[in-house]
Parts: structure tokens; sequence; C-alpha cells
């Protein structure tokens, strides 16, 4: 029979496999969907990071348990997607590791294909071979195993005889990894050791395995059930049988990096949180993001505006900060087509991330003081005046937020300069718990928190939540220093030279001290 398209449902839905937790070990293809997204079903498992990733307005729907609720059953999961796909021109559905491996991605699809629905399937990197890599254990090795076997742990709920092949798996040769049997294990271990599994083969658990948050165990098939009691090992978590284990000690390369086991929270805005979380997550913290608060147009629309239009007549661009430059050149180029229309001004910048902006769009900074605050600019200025001829006389527009300080324009005025201003942006408090941290904050905890601009700081204490106990604060410099200190707090480390890859530098060094 041949099935015809729905002429109601236009939209097509993409089942993405999100990988194991990791934001890096999702696929180019997968994020550049969730990037243009108009809806994103998902649930517990997927990385919430990503989440982060999908343009402002995408409507985002969790159908996974959490918070006590249940999630959704299969058969409305099928029809949210039909539904989603009436109404979307792109759904993303994210699914954990590969959609195809045990995710009951197959059914979606089955159901998206009866109603008629457009479909494609993003593969991704599936945890029974990550979590085991990430724990050091390769799922082959030439000698030790020529085959592996994944199964499920978990019967469907729904039937009542085991449909599992217990016998063929206890016979089966090389590695074998099981999904989804951590509520079961000892069970499952005492079937197969039943069914002649040795007992003295070795078997690891490997929860949240490839995310900062893994927690591995090490043992024997007889072992294990014992060895994950004793740590507390939960779900989710890849269990694995077969001689490979024993490379895990040499190969665990993830529990040796600086920032493993720590848990550390990131309070920039979810456009801006990437580059720390990045580097964070890759010393092998498990980074919370907090976004506490969103880039949005400044409150005069049309100031903004004719100042980005008026820019080609100035002697001086300043920028404050990447978002100015963004906003600054998203504005640009929608009037103009060529960056020459902007004209010779000289540029100047504060901070390495608002100088990386500008190259982006083909542009070097001529002044741009090592530290990153206002003063240095100044002094930078004061420096440097000779050789531009003096800065008086000088017509200067100076691209900025509409909340933080004056400092550059008193000064520049002072100067004699003729400065005028581009606001460009402005920081609004988010509302939403788009990611569920605020909730896992509130009853996990963290060692460690992360500041990185007195908006943060003020935004942060907006939302009105306790630091957790024993949760030391690490801020980018002075200025925040200062704003921290406004609410009674001190940092215990201060980044040197105000960088994202300062504060990391400065987080590891605290870390390393214990
Ligand atoms: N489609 C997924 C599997 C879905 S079934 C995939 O390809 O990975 C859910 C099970 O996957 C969990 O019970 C657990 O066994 C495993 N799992 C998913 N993410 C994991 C992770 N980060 N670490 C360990 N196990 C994980």
């Amino acid at each position: 029979m041949e099935t015809t398209r729905n002429t109601k449902t236009a939209g097509t839905v993409y089942l993405v496999g999100a990988g194991p937790g990791d934001p890096g070990l999702m696929t180019l293809r997968g994020r550049e969907l969730i990037e243009r997204a108009d809806c994103l079903v998902y649930d517990a498992l997927g990385a919430p990071a990503m989440l982060g990733w999908a343009k402002p307005g995408c409507e985002k729907i969790d159908v996974g348990k959490r918070s006590g609720k249940h999630a959704l059953p299969q058969e409305d999961i099928n029809r949210l997607l039909v539904t989603c796909a009436g109404r979307y021109a792109c759904t993303v559905r994210l699914k954990g590791g590969d959609p195809y491996v045990f995710g009951r991605g197959g059914e979606e699809a089955l159901a998206l294909q009866e109603a008629g629905v457009a479909f494609e399937v993003v593969p991704g990197v599936t945890s029974a071979i990550a979590g085991l890599a990430a724990a050091g254990i390769p799922v082959t090795q030439r000698g030790l195993c020529t085959q592996f076997t994944v199964f499920t742990g978990h019967e469907d709920a729904r039937k009542s005889a085991s449909t599992l092949d217990i016998a063929g798996i206890a016979a089966a040769q090389g590695t074998k990894v099981m999904l989804m049997g951590m509520s079961r294990l000892r069970e499952t271990l005492a079937a197969l050791m039943a069914a002649g599994q040795s007992g003295s083969v070795p078997a690891a658990a490997v929860q949240w395995g490839a995310t900062g948050r893994q927690r591995s165990v090490l043992s024997t098939v007889a072992g294990l059930a014992d060895a994950v009691e004793q740590a507390g090992l939960g779900s989710p978590a890849v269990v694995v049988i077969g001689e490979v284990v024993r490379l895990a000690p040499r190969l665990d390369w993830r529990s040796r990096l600086p920032l493993a086991g720590r848990r550390i929270v990131v309070t920039r805005t979810r456009e801006q949180a990437g580059a720390l979380s990045a580097q964070l997550a890759q010393l092998g913290a498990d980074v919370m993001e907090l976004p506490t608060i969103r880039i949005a147009d400044p409150s005069n629309r049309r100031d903004f505006a004719e100042a980005v239009v008026d820019a080609p007549h100035y002697d001086w661009l300043i920028f404050s900060s990447p978002n100015g430059v963004k906003r600054f050149f998203r504005a640009f180029f929608a009037v103009f087509e060529d960056i020459r229309e902007l004209g010779g001004a000289r540029l100047a910048a504060i901070g390495a991330g608002t100088a990386a902006e500008l190259r982006a769009v083909g542009l070097m900074v001529d002044v741009m003081p090592k530290k990153a605050v206002a003063e240095e600019l100044i002094a930078e200025f004061d420096r440097k005046a000779d050789e531009f001829g003096g800065l008086a006389h000088s017509t200067m527009l100076w691209v900025h937020s509409e909340q933080g300080r004056r400092v550059i324009y008193d000064e520049l005025m002072k100067r004699q300069a003729i400065v005028d201003e581009c606001v460009a942006y402005n920081t609004v408090p988010e509302t939403e718990d788009v990611n569920g941290t605020r909730a896992r904050l509130q009853s996990e905890g963290a060692d460690v928190i992360t500041f990185t601009s007195s908006s943060t700081v003020h935004h942060f204490m907006a939302l009105g939540i306790p630091l957790p106990a024993g949760c030391r604060i690490a801020s980018i410099g002075p200025v925040t220093s200062a704003t921290l200190a406004e609410y009674g707090l001190k940092p215990d480390v201060e980044s040197a030279d105000h960088s994202i890859p300062g504060l990391v530098q400065a987080v590891s060094r605290m870390v390393a001290q214990g």
C-alpha cells in the first residue's frame, strides 16, 4: 500500500541522537537542526545545555520523567510528534545516545510514517560504546575479543515472560554491554551465571558516562551487584562484561582530568555560556549552566539603528563587549552590504572576546588594554594618544549595553573627545528555568559558582536561590568582585587577567590546591 502525504502536515520531524550527554558529542547536523527547530521534544536523558542552542521562541516540550512526574506514554509521544508536524515546519525529537538503540526511535519513526509525516533520522553516539570509552574501556580490543553484544536489561513492562535470550548472551563470546540494566542488575547477572556465564570475568558499571557526572565501578560478574550497591551507583548506567574491562585502570583518561568530579555553575547568558562551559567541561567538570540573564534589544531600537547608520562618520568606534560587536554588526549588515561602508574609523575594544568578534568580521583592533576594564582602556588611550594626533575633538562612537558603568564616556569627554553613544542591547533577567538547572542546584548543590560580570552577580542574586553549602565563588575580576561585596560575598578566587581562559585557570588552580 502506498502512503499518501497528509496535506495538513507541512512540517518535518527530525529524530536526532543527542549522544550520551556531553554536548560535544552531538553531531554537527544535530546541532544545526536544534538551532533551526521551531519545536523541541526531549526527555531527561538529553544534555540540558543543548536546549540552550534553540532559538528564542522555540517551543520546548519535556516528555520525560521529571520531579516526580511520570514520563508521557509512548503512544502519546507518537501522537504529539504528529501534532507538532502539523504546527511547526521543523520539529526536533531529541533522544539520548542513538535514536535507534533501545530508544524507541523506531516506533516514533513508524508512527510518523503511518501519519504521512515527513521525517529524517540523525544518528547519535550511543552510550553503549561511548559510555565505556569514557571510563577507559574499549568495546573491542585485538587479542581480547572479536565481537560485541548489546542488550537491554529492562523488559517491556507489558510482557510477562522474559524475551531476553539469557542462555544466548551467557554463551556469547566477546564484550557484552547491557543498557537499562541497573534496576534488575543482581537478578540479571545471577541469571547469566546460572546459564553458564563465568563469574570471574571482569565487569564494570559506568554511570553518566561521557559526562562530568561520570562515576564507574570495576569488579567481576559475580561481584558487580555488591560493588554497585556499595558505591551507590544508579541509572543511567551501562554495564559491561568482558576482558576489555581490564584495560580501564590504564585507559581511564576522564577521571584524571583536573576538574573531574567537580560540579561548577556557569551564570552567563544562554548565548554566552558556551565558551566557558566548554572549557570547564574539557577539563572534566560537571558543568551546570544557570542562565540568569538574556540579551535583548535595547529599549530604544530607533536610536540604535540610527547610530549604526551614522557609524561611518566617526574617527573612532569603541566596543565594550562581544555582545555589542555582534549586535552592532547584525544591524550594520542589515543596512550595508560591504564592510568597507564602515569607512576608516579606528577601533578600540575591551576584552579579548570583543577583539575576537571584531576579527570575525575582518577587523583588527587599534587600541586594546591588557586588562579588560574601562579604566585600562582609558590609560591605553592616554599612552597612545600622540600616535593618533591626540584625542581632543576626535569623534567617537561608544557601542555598549544599556546597563554598566559610564567610565569610558566620562573620561573621554574629559579629554575633549566628542563621544556619542550606541546602545546596542539590554540585559534582562532570564525568567525560565530553561534547562532544569535551578532545580538541580537546589537539590544537589555545587562545588564552585562562577561570575563573569557584575550583571551575572545582580541577576543571580535576583533569583533568590541561596548559595549551596560549601560552594566556592570564582570571580572574573575586581569589578565583579566588588559587586559580590555589595551582597556581602567574597570570592574564593579571582581571575588575574579578567578573561574566560583566565577564570578557568583560576578555578583549576583553586581546585588543585584542594
Ligand atoms: N539510545 C540510547 C539508549 C537509550 S536506553 C543510546 O544509544 O545510548 C537508556 C539507557 O541508556 C540507560 O538506562 C543507560 O543504560 C544508557 N545510557 C544512556 N546515557 C548514558 C550515559 N551517559 N552513561 C551511561 N549509560 C547511559
